[in-house]
């Protein structure tokens, strides 16, 4: 029997890279999947290229404006409307930041946290009711290794993933009594188009770094999640998994 067998997911930032993975582990271990993009275009081009490598892939894909509440609330109940319920909410669609504090323009601050905090908020509180009407549902988010750490530039990157750790501790002790879980994955540096741009040097002094002598993949990150959202982990919540190596910075 496959791990996530009947169940129904949603995946943010599902088009690329980290969500990407996750939407490929998801339609794998049997769940259907709606994927969510920030554009129309791009997730089309993930909705072919998922049909191309298996047919009857049970996978449709939408591109709200996560940064909108309203947007978010008519995307999630055209997915319910679509499937009949929401098993799994994967919030993993973010942005990050490198900019130092002196040239910091606030915008870009502010722009940080409605995509990586307050596009959670929106997507599990409009998910919610739909998993507590259904008897239960486990959200994911992703989070970051900076979460613990901080960084060294870019304050607002760091400052939007307590957040989100804030949330699924906050979240997982409110809707414990609805048997929804809450939990965050906390990856490392992991090989998406964006280190996969960097220098091969630059990736082998990173990778030199870290305990298990490389950096992560996305399908490492990936079953974390396939993990977090199957029922053999229905009595965790309020966790943060860390899937990074053992980075120390
Ligand atoms: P990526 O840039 O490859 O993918 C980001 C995804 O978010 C894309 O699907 C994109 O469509 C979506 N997105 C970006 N801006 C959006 C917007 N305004 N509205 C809607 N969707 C938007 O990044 P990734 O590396 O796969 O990162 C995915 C998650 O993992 C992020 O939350 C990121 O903070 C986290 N993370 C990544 C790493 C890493 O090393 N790659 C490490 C720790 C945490």
């Amino acid at each position: 029997m496959k791990m996530l067998e009947g169940k129904v997911a949603v995946v943010t930032g599902g088009t690329r890279g980290i969500g990407l993975a996750i939407v490929k582990a998801f339609l794998e271990e049997g769940a259907t999947v709606a994927l969510f993009g920030s554009r129309q275009e791009t997730v089309d081009k993930a909705l072919t290229a998922l049909k191309a490598e298996n047919t009857d892939a049970k996978v449709m894909g939408l591109a709200p404006d996560l940064t909108d509440y309203k947007s978010v609330e008519e995307a999630i109940n055209t997915v319910k409307n679509t499937y009949g319920k929401i098993d799994i909410l994967a919030n993993n669609a973010g942005i990050s930041a490198r900019e130092p504090l002196y040239n910091y323009d606030p915008a870009a601050f502010e722009n940080i946290m409605k995509l990586n905090v307050n596009a959670v908020f929106f997507c599990t509180k409009a998910v919610a009711p739909i998993m507590k009407e259904n008897g239960g549902g486990s959200i994911i988010n992703t989070s970051s290794m900076v979460s613990i750490y901080g960084q060294m530039s870019g304050c607002g990157y760091p400052t939007s993933k307590f957040a989100v750790n804030g949330l699924t501790k906050s979240l997982a002790r409110e809707l414990g009594k609805d048997n929804i879980r809450v939990n965050a994955v906390l990856p490392g540096v992991t090989r998406t188009d964006m280190v996969a741009a960097l220098p091969p040097e630059m990736v082998a002094r990173i990778a030199a770094t870290i305990p298990l002598g490389r950096v992560g993949e996305p399908e490492e990150v990936a079953n974390a999640f396939v993990f977090l959202a199957s029922d053999k982990a229905s009595y965790i919540t309020g966790a943060t998994l860390t899937v990074d190596g053992a980075t120390q910075v």
